[in-house]
């Protein structure tokens, strides 16, 4: 075990299945690591095909109570959860400090940001609404309904443990959904504390499942069941489209939140010094392990220098430790897998070309956990693997553009399309720009856009479906029209 008195802050490492906590079906185990200390924490189980036809007969019966369920009872139970949630913020963060790695007072700042996922959608449980139409004859009345797709197999990845989830269960169980969520394995308790909110509030039995075990076998087993009418994932495009294509032998519905790599344009129209020290302390927030991560540095020429100076001097500030420590503001990276693969970014860059300006590889001083320094490349081009593919850790290359038609084309030029942002002083530059990149969410002279109202999603092959605003419950309804003849 990773220190004492663990065992008063972690949630039970149990599969939750119809309301009950228990042992996987042949007591398997997979361990969950500290990344900072490199220990183990706890073992959850490996849910076994026996266990997950168990979560998915409860899902079938929660469904059906739950559907039936008033939308006011719903929005009161979603209520419930998010005050439960917040009451119980700081032991929700260190728990995800734990199994996660990133700082404390962000892992706080992702709990409280779940609540407001209850919250919002206990407010948008009360307005799905439907709509009457008049027919061809007086005699005929067509009514549009949104009723609940059915159960839900939600998977999410383990970077922002607790509100990814959240923001797949929160409005599934505003709609009338129930859901069966497997938890991220490599970081699965904060979801696990959501069953323990779902117990404490009073949800029906069913209606939340939670399980854990090996991705593949889960994701395969429950996503052929005929159960499950709808899939959501967010994770890598990789796993998306292998989830996208089971899904499709039963014709599900699908939402897929996938993999981004953000462009950033910096005018020379703006505080380019404020943008530079914004920029560096939103791309290494959570280690750079965040799909909407500012993350290709897109820079006018004429500021380009002036940019780099300050980016670099803003990451040298940037402390890297234990994410319990109050002075840390880069944790470890959350697994041993993430820092081989940026450090393979970082030495593809610097083998054609590009140079550190900062960082660069694993911190010497550091004899334990999956630390790595927050590095900063420039002289990077189109030709390195960090100009096209999503680094998902810490690190920023920074490159230089001449015109506005090409730092458009620089930052198109990737299958994403998740997130981009722009620093501009000028609204004709900020809304030129803001149309032509080809992402699902822009931000303009800040980074911090993902919030409850507002539609989260992407385009290209950083999937579809939106989380949050009032598009988010959409995606767990369906329409069912009814034809009326009076007599
Ligand atoms: P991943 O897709 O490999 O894994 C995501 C999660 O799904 C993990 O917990 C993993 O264990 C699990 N998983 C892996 N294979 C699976 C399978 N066959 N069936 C079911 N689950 C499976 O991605 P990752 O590298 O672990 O996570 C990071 C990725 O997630 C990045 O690409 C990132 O951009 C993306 N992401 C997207 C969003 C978004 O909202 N768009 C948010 C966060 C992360």
């Amino acid at each position: 075990m990773d220190g004492t008195g663990l065992r008063d802050v972690l949630p039970p490492a149990r599969l939750f299945i119809d309301g009950t906590w228990r042992e996987s079906g042949d007591g398997r185990t997979r361990a969950v690591e500290n990344p900072a200390t490199e220990t183990e924490l706890t073992a959850v189980p490996v849910a076994t095909a026996a266990d997950l036809d168990d979560a998915l007969a409860a899902a079938a019966a929660g469904f059906r109570r739950w559907r039936t369920t008033s939308a006011w009872d719903r929005s009161d139970l979603l209520r419930r959860f998010a005050r439960t949630i917040r009451a119980e913020a700081d032991r929700f963060a260190l728990v995800m400090t734990l199994e996660q790695g990133k700082p404390l007072a962000q892992a706080r700042g992702e709990v409280l940001a779940s609540a407001d996922q209850f919250d919002w959608y206990a407010d948008e449980a009360r307005r799905v609404y439907g709509r009457s139409v008049d027919g061809h004859d007086t005699s005929t009345r067509i009514l549009v309904r949104r009723e609940p797709v059915g159960p839900v197999a939600a998977f999410a990845a383990w970077n922002f443990p607790s509100l990814l989830t959240a923001r797949k269960i929160a409005p599934a169980l505003a709609a009338g959904c129930s859901i069966i969520v497997m938890a991220p394995i490599e970081a699965p308790l904060s979801t696990l504390l959501f069953a323990e909110v779902a117990e404490r509030t009073g949800l029906p039995a069913g209606v939340l499942n939670v399980v854990t075990g090996e991705p593949a076998e889960v994701s395969r087993h429950l996503v052929a069941s005929d159960v499950i009418r709808k899939v959501s994932l967010t994770g890598s495009v990789p796993v998306g489209v292998h989830l996208s294509t089971l899904a499709a032998q039963g014709l599900k519905e699908t939402a897929m939140e996938l993999g981004g790599h953000a462009p950033v344009l910096v005018f020379p129209d703006t505080d380019v010094r404020r943008a530079a020290e914004v920029c560096a302390r939103g791309k290494f927030r959570n280690g750079g392990q965040v799909c909407i991560a500012a993350s290709r540095f897109l820079v006018h020429e004429s500021v380009a220098d002036e940019f780099t100076e300050a980016f670099v001097a803003e990451t040298r500030r940037l402390r890297l430790g234990d994410g319990r420590d109050p002075d840390t503001d880069v944790g470890p990276l959350t697994t041993a897998a993430r820092r081989t693969a940026v450090g393979e970014l970082v030495d593809d860059a610097v083998a054609k070309g590009a140079r550190i300006e900062h960082g660069g590889g694993a911190p010497e001083d550091f004899q334990v956990g999956y630390y790595f320094t927050p590095t900063v490349l420039t002289g990077v081009s189109a030709d390195m693997r960090v100009m096209r593919e999503e680094p998902f850790g810490p690190v920023a290359p920074i490159a230089a553009f001449a015109t506005f038609d090409e730092a458009i084309a620089v930052a198109n030029a990737t299958p994403y399309g998740l997130g981009g942002f722009v620093f501009t002083g000028d609204l004709t530059t900020a809304f030129r720009a803001s149309e032509e990149l080809e992402v699902g969410m822009v931000g303009v002279n800040h980074l911090t856009i993902a919030t409850a109202e507002a539609p989260f999603g992407g385009v290209k092959q950083s999937g579809h479906g939106r989380e949050g605003g009032t598009e988010g419950i959409d995606d767990y309804t369906v329409t069912k029209y009814v034809s009326m003849r009076l007599g």
